[in-house]
């Protein structure tokens, strides 16, 4: 039942739509360009983004760039990359509230004009001062109550730079008595003198965010502005603006909560620190989880949406724990990917019985749960290499694998009865030997004996090696993120990397491609690291889980 599946942001649209207060649904999607996108982000991206889509409204994409000092130009590009990935689509609504600031000024000077914001002359310091305590209320600025003109012209004057930073700002005003901190005249145009990446230096006040957000969004015509819950006590203010702007048709405020995942690292200052000191190998390192980093280690756009989807909307502040995201992109690759055979901690199976120099070509089925992936040629012979783990010369109770005397099965091959073994000078175990029953052969409906265990291999002549890196968490979860001293509590085995043995068909994969190899994981083809025939793989996830829905 449709309804009862629906959201509290979906319920609120329905009754906007129903009584006539919006015809449309428009949607958008506001970062700031100061860092990389991450999951959370991708949480209400994929949330305006559907929204828009299943109201068959529109989705606008736009940098919120109104505050110089903290952005930066190199963001915009990895943002939109990171949203086009996503799947969430503006067409050609991409915009910068930095466009809008004339508008926010001609606002700013309508409010003045209304007798709603005036100049005031206190410090930062003292404004705070007097804006008093939750328990209390504030005490009005000196200069609250200067005229309409002399507003109107100081104001110009600070637009015209001859004021320095801080000496003077614009603020509403409203009520210094009022229970919401945000509504005891805010501040809403400060001073400073600084380069702006979009207007250079045409401007030298800018409006704060409470006051430019609501005015990007009524100048677009959003409906729905979708923000996370802290700002749950600005909608006061943003209705405020919006109301004494005359906007005839307002936007409204919807407050979610946001995206939390248990054990990661999503700090900027965080990330930083762990690119700065080599730790990671930048934003993109696959183990943390900005959308780049998901995106190299091979999660794909709809593991992402069933994650959020998953999660869900809510009002009430949760985190998720990484499983459910490894889940997801589990259950999205488990049909669609090819499964192969790639040997990670090698160690070599001589069939003694197999003719020395012949090699066949078995036909294996790609995916066998889906037929469409087709069919392709692996190669087997005398020579062979498996997992290490995969023998045991003394096997406790339940080793179903190869141990001297027991019968396996080789993936797609023949039955193969290990019956020596041979060790170095140190005790390690350098080749099994085995014989083999041609009788066994996989896809002949043998049924004469069964056995318990399944292995992989690669055939010793034709496999290629190929680096093959392994992850665990960058957190050491046992002791939580953070250390007593605020410094993060890394777990350093975080990133393992070995060479493998690989079926030769995967030396081709492309950036971003990902497969399963089979008893493994999931894994993908690095993008910085991987060269032409010369790939470098990520695990994405190993197969098994404890997580249950
Ligand atoms: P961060 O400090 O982590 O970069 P932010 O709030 O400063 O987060 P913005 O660039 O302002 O990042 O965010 C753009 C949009 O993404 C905002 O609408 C914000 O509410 C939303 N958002 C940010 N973090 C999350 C999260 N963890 N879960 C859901 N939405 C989020
Ligand atoms: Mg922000
Ligand atoms: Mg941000």
């Amino acid at each position: 039942n449709e309804t009862v599946s629906k959201n509290f942001i979906e319920q609120i649209i329905d009754k906007d739509l129903e009584e006539g207060v919006y015809d449309t649904v428009h949607t958008r999607f506001p970062p700031e360009p100061n860092g990389y996108l991450h999951i959370g982000h991708a949480k209400s991206i994929l949330l305006n983004y559907g929204l828009a889509q299943k109201y068959h409204g529109k989705f606008n994409m736009r940098f919120d760039d109104t505050n110089p000092t903290k952005e930066k130009v190199e963001f915009v590009e990895s943002i939109k990359e990171d949203i086009e990935w996503l799947g969430a689509d503006w067409e050609d609504r991409l915009y910068f509230a930095s466009d809008y600031f004339e508008q926010m000024y001609e606002g700013a000077v309508k409010l003045i004009e209304k007798g709603k914001a005036y100049v005031d002359d206190l410090s930062a310091e003292q404004i705070r001062e007097y804006r008093g305590t939750l328990k209390e209320p504030g005490k009005e600025s000196p200069y609250r109550n200067r005229s309409v003109e002399e507003n109107l012209s100081l104001f110009q004057a600070m637009k015209e730079g001859r004021y320095a930073d801080g000496e003077k700002v614009l603020r509403a005003k409203i009520d210094m008595a009022s229970p919401n901190m945000n509504m005891r005249d805010p501040v809403i145009y400060r001073v400073a003198h600084m380069e702006h990446h979009n207007t250079g230096d045409k401007w030298c006040i800018y409006p704060m965010y409470d006051f430019a957000h609501p005015i990007e969004d009524a100048i677009e015509g959003i409906t729905h502005s979708i923000c996370t819950l802290e700002f749950e006590d600005h909608r006061p203010l943003y209705d405020w603006v919006v109301h004494e702007l005359e906007y005839p048709q307002p936007p409204k405020q919807i407050e979610f909560a946001k995206l939390y995942l248990t054990n990661v690292v999503t700090g900027k200052r965080y990330i930083k620190k762990l690119v700065e000191e080599g730790i990671v190998d930048g934003w993109d390192d696959p183990r943390l989880v900005s959308i780049a980093a998901l995106r190299r280690r091979g999660f794909t756009p709809e593991s992402i949406k069933m994650f959020v989807d998953l999660c869900g909307v809510s009002k009430a502040n949760s985190s998720v724990d990484y499983a459910m995201l490894e889940y997801c992109i589990r259950e999205d690759l488990k049909m669609k990917r090819s499964r192969m055979m790639a040997v990670l901690d090698p160690i070599k199976l001589v069939i003694d019985n197999y003719p020395e120099d012949q090699i066949e070509y078995l036909d294996v089925e790609n995916n066998l749960e889906n037929e469409s992936l087709g069919h392709r040629k692996v190669a087997f012979g005398r020579e062979l290499y498996i997992e290490r783990e995969d023998f045991m010369e003394n096997p406790p109770k339940k080793y179903f694998r190869l141990f001297p005397g027991n019968e396996v099965r080789l993936m797609h091959a023949y039955f193969v009865k290990c019956e020596s073994f041979v060790k170095d000078e140190d005790g390690n175990v350098t080749e099994v030997h085995c014989t083999y029953d041609p009788e066994t052969k996989c896809g002949t409906g043998f049924t004469g004996r069964k056995v318990k265990g399944t292995i992989h291999w690669v055939s010793a002549k034709e496999a290629k090696e190929a680096k093959v890196r392994l992850y665990e968490n960058i957190i050491d979860e046992e002791k939580g993120v953070y250390n007593e001293d605020g410094s993060l509590n890394l777990n350093p085995n975080s990133l393992k990397e070995v060479t493998a043995y690989v079926e030769p068909e995967l030396m081709k994969a492309k950036a971003y491609e990902s497969f399963q190899f089979v008893r493994n994981g999931y894994f993908c083809a690095d993008a910085k690291d991987s060269k032409e025939g010369e790939p470098v793989f990520n695990r994405i996830v190993s197969l098994k889980s404890s997580f249950r829905l």
